[in-house]
């Protein structure tokens, strides 16, 4: 098969980070705080102000409810009916990531204060699973709750009793995303490292160079696999880890999904890119290769190592601030708009350390940390 634009909306002013479907109804989420809902054509919905801050992601619910969580720590569910959005509650820290129960009764929502918290869309007890890191992905089907972690591990958790089922270790970085099948019996997951790993809840994973930078979300089409990353192209994939197929889109795509034959892709530029099927026959896409990371950074030549510049100079954030040491730009960091690592891409600057503090270097030519040099 073979995939070309189709057409591309302009939903959000900056990047849209969330993205879910159901009932053939899309939605997103941006860094304008807005949750929009669109129909498989295109026609526009509905859409909101739900939030006051960034919104990082977004759940389609049974009814037509979306429910959405932000910078701004809030839960939030939109009912596109009344018009009206309310809050259902809120994380320690950013809540990050949102996906509903399969009986549409429940939300669990990951957050950056290292929660996984399961609510009722209606307000009410809040349950809440310590895991202890950044809680950046999840997904609930069948019996089963997927959280993807920043300390590089994907978690099964039980729903009823909280106890995780398994942990998954093996990931060399921060995991961005993951996504159980239908069924709720094989999951995906991707991250920063920028492997594919796939695997039945109880099997050995199939682990995939999947592509040449980051990879922010996955998602399930029957028995194939599609990643979305910030080299600006989306991959479908065999369950085996047979790549099928690769497409450029032209800017980072944060979340793909497809529907009713349709691909839809929540793009860094505040648009909704649409792609169908041409009908053109492809050659597979040639394998990717990642290279293993050298032994010691050479890139490490710090000119700047404080700064009093309070917020990212391109949002305004005053959290997890990251300066880069060769200019003493200060940007947000990647769970926020990446205005760091936008930063090295722009200038080609390799490396940068945490703002207070400088507590570690990251390099990000080596896309490693970086130690001192010879
Ligand atoms: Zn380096
Ligand atoms: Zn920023
Ligand atoms: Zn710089």
């Amino acid at each position: 098969m073979s995939y070309a634009r189709s057409r591309t909306q302009e939903l959000h002013d900056g990047p849209v980070k969330g993205l879910d479907a159901r009932s053939g109804r899309i939605a997103t989420g941006g860094a304008d705080g807005r949750v929009a809902i669109v129909a498989v054509d295109g026609e526009r919905i509905a859409e909101a102000p739900v939030h006051d801050d960034i919104v990082n992601g977004v759940a389609l619910g049974p009814g037509g409810r979306v429910a959405s969580v932000s910078r701004d720590r809030r839960v939030r569910l939109f009912d596109p009916e009344a018009g009206r959005a309310y809050t259902t509650g809120r994380h320690d820290h950013w809540s990050l990531c949102v996906a509903f129960s399969p009986d549409g009764t429940r939300i669990a929502t990951g957050g950056e204060d290292g929660t996984v918290r399961m609510w009722s869309p209606d307000g009410g007890a809040v349950e809440s699973v310590t895991l202890g890191r950044p809680v950046n992905g999840i997904d609930w089907r069948g019996d089963v709750i997927a959280a993807a972690s920043g300390d590089r591990s994907l978690y099964l958790v039980d729903p009823s009793s909280g106890e995780t089922i398994r942990r998954f270790e093996r990931a060399g970085q921060m995991l961005w995303g993951c996504a159980l099948d239908e069924a709720g019996e094989r999951v995906a997951w991707v991250g920063r490292d920028r492997m594919l790993r796939i695997s039945t809840l109880d099997g050995e994973p199939t682990e995939v160079p999947a592509h040449l930078a980051q990879i922010w979300g996955v998602s399930w089409d029957r028995d194939a696999v599609i990643t979305a990353s910030a080299d600006g192209t989306v991959a479908r994939w065999a369950v085996d880890g047979t790549a099928l197929e690769r497409i450029e889109v032209g800017a980072w795509a944060r979340r793909a999904l497809m529907v009713d034959g349709r691909l839809f892709v929540a793009m860094e530029d505040g648009g909704l890119t649409v792609l169908e099927e041409d009908g053109r026959l492809i050659a597979p896409p040639v394998p990717v290769d990642i290279p293993d990371p050298p032994e010691v950074c050479t890139h490490w030549d710090p000119a700047v190592l404080e700064s009093a510049t309070p917020r990212c100079e391109e949002c305004g954030s005053p959290d997890e601030r990251r300066l880069c040491v060769t200019c003493g730009h200060v940007g947000c960091c990647e769970s926020q708009l990446a205005h760091g690592t936008k930063h090295w891409i722009e200038t080609g600057h390799p490396t940068t350390v945490p703002l207070p503090g400088a507590a570690w270097r990251w390099c990000y030519e080596d896309d490693m940390y970086a130690k001192e040099t010879a």
